[in-house]
């Protein structure tokens, strides 16, 4: 790997931005097959994505780890079932290694900006260590990359320490402090117990209660990791379990009877199970469809809120006035930290504004109502330019991988495609675009996302569209958009 300012001029075939889950199983994939040049231009100065930037304590992967790696890549041995953001981020690291990857990651790299250059069919890349033009350009940024901070009155002036969750520093004391902790989503619910250990008093302000399910995890034998490594259709065999229990979770976001109310029913019995003041329960009763928002898995989120230095603030942070965090509810509570525990940017993704297709159109531009495309890989307007993770890409029942290697499948497709035709190039049609596009809509209209009466990073909040997930199984999204079809596709001009 080369680290910032150690590259001059590239002319490739593929650039890729991001080296995260997406980028680097591209880039396996490319690094395998030995037929296009490439680079991977990552901004930090590790690879692994969310699991190189999200190091709060607790933080681990909600999805079981054999359905949550590579499936051409399987370690198998994964010490727990759902492994925790160390060895996530170790199992990416090594994968650059096995591979031999190395000399195609530039780190250190921010890509500043992509712009398709007409005359020439090439995408130019202005990054801060140099330039890059290339044929294809391959955005692998990340969906939950940019963190969510909030606009919180006072919040600059506080003279305490403010970490976002995807930002930690461990040089932060909290230790015998006073901590407010912004959120309840899936990060915060993992952090929480931690927090609470060494706490003086914590604040956990919930605007919305989460629905919650029992976590279940645990950590494999010796024997069984041994099983695993040395017969892979052990794992092989798991996954496939795994995967095809994970999309049962399908119907519910569908709103179907009875699979909702079965869904809900665990959730609520997790509650009453681990909560027995009626009060407490009450406010920790999410008030929409369950599916809606993520549903968490946890043991120890609501035993961290029984403990004594906990408390519940059921509402959100309003604003900041000294050392005071003050709630919409206007309680108010004098702590040394914040911590946000507030979400990404993910239907406005940044580096939307700094990619200019044909005709001199920002990509940000052109979403400006929120994300569309074709195959949720491709954009009219974006000649040879795949986005991986992007619009409609992501899940809320299974696991994120067998969208990205289903999207790995349709990008080595369209190369494929041209290597065998010799064309150049590559555009949807507009026309394509809207047909996918209402397809989406249509199916989105009647599930829980759409109609379970919440917010979440789901929605474009600007159209109120569906533009984050996959509105159907992850089977159907393999069968819909694994395969490369050219039909859709004009003559770039
Ligand atoms: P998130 O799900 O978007 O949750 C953000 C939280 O911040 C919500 O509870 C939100 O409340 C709250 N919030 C925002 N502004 C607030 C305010 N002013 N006052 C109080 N609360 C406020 O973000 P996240 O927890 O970082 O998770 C994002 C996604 O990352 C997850 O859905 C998941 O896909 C992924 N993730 C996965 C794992 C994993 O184990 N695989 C772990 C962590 C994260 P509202 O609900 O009211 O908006």
């Amino acid at each position: 790997m080369t680290a910032a300012g150690d590259f001059t001029d590239i002319e490739i075939d593929i650039a890729i931005v991001g080296a995260g889950f997406a980028g680097l199983g591209l880039g396996i994939h490319l690094a395998r097959r030995d037929k296009e040049s490439f680079v991977i231009l990552e901004r930090g100065q590790q690879v692994g994505g969310t699991w190189r930037d999200n190091t709060y304590p607790g933080v681990a992967c909600d999805i079981p780890s054999h359905l949550y790696s590579y499936s051409f890549r399987p370690p198998a041995d994964w010490s727990q079932i759902y492994a925790d953001g160390a060895e996530i981020h170790q199992y990416l690291q090594a994968c650059v290694v096995d591979e031999g990857l190395a000399p195609n990651i530039r780190l250190g790299t921010d890509v500043q900006s992509m712009r398709w250059d007409p005359a020439a069919h090439r995408w130019n890349l202005r990054t801060t260590a140099g330039d890059v033009r290339a044929r294809f350009l391959v955005v692998a940024a990340g969906r939950l990359s940019e963190p969510k901070v909030g606009d919180f009155p006072g919040l600059a002036e506080f003279r305490g320490p403010v970490c976002h969750t995807s930002r930690w520093d461990d040089r932060v004391q909290l230790g015998g402090r006073r901590v407010a902790v912004i959120g309840t989503g899936a990060s915060a619910v993992q952090l929480l117990p931690s927090l609470a250990d060494i706490a003086d008093q914590l604040v956990v302000f919930c605007r919305s209660a989460p629905y919650v399910l029992p976590r279940d995890n645990r950590h494999y034998t010796e024997t069984e990791r041994a099983e695993f490594r040395s017969d892979p259709d052990l794992a092989r065999g798991l996954r496939e379990q795994l995967f095809a229990e994970a999309e049962l979770g399908i119907t519910s976001r569908h709103g179907i009877h009875p699979d909702i109310d079965l869904l809900r029913d665990r959730a609520m019995n997790h509650l009453a199970v681990q909560v027995r003041d009626p009060e407490l329960r009450r406010r920790l009763t999410p008030d929409y469809v369950i599916g809606c928002k993520r549903v968490l898995l946890s043991d120890d989120f609501y035993p961290t809120v029984l403990r004594d230095n906990v408390v519940l603030e059921p509402s959100g942070l309003d604003r900041v006035a000294g050392s005071i965090a003050i709630a919409a509810s206007e309680n108010a509570y004098e702590v040394d930290a914040i911590i946000l525990a507030t979400g990404f940017q993910s239907t406005r993704p940044p580096f939307a504004e700094r990619i200019t297709g044909r005709d001199s159109s920002v990509l940000a531009s052109r979403w400006s109502t929120g994300m569309t495309s074709y195959a949720s890989t491709v954009v009219h307007g974006f000649p040879s330019m795949f986005v991986l993770d992007g619009p409609n890409a992501s899940l809320g029942h299974n696991s994120a991988i067998h969208m990205i290697e289903t999207q790995l499948e349709y990008v080595l497709g369209a190369l494929n495609y041209l290597a065998h035709t010799g064309e150049s190039t590559l555009e949807v049609t507009r026309e394509a675009e809207a047909t996918y596009t209402s397809f989406i809509d249509d199916r989105a209209r009647s599930t829980v996302w759409l109609q379970g009466g919440c917010r979440s990073w789901y929605l474009d909040e600007r159209s109120g569209r569906l533009t984050l997930l996959w509105p159907d199984t992850a089977e159907s999204f393999r069968d819909r958009n694994g395969v490369f079809d050219p039909l859709p596709f004009q003559t770039v001009a």
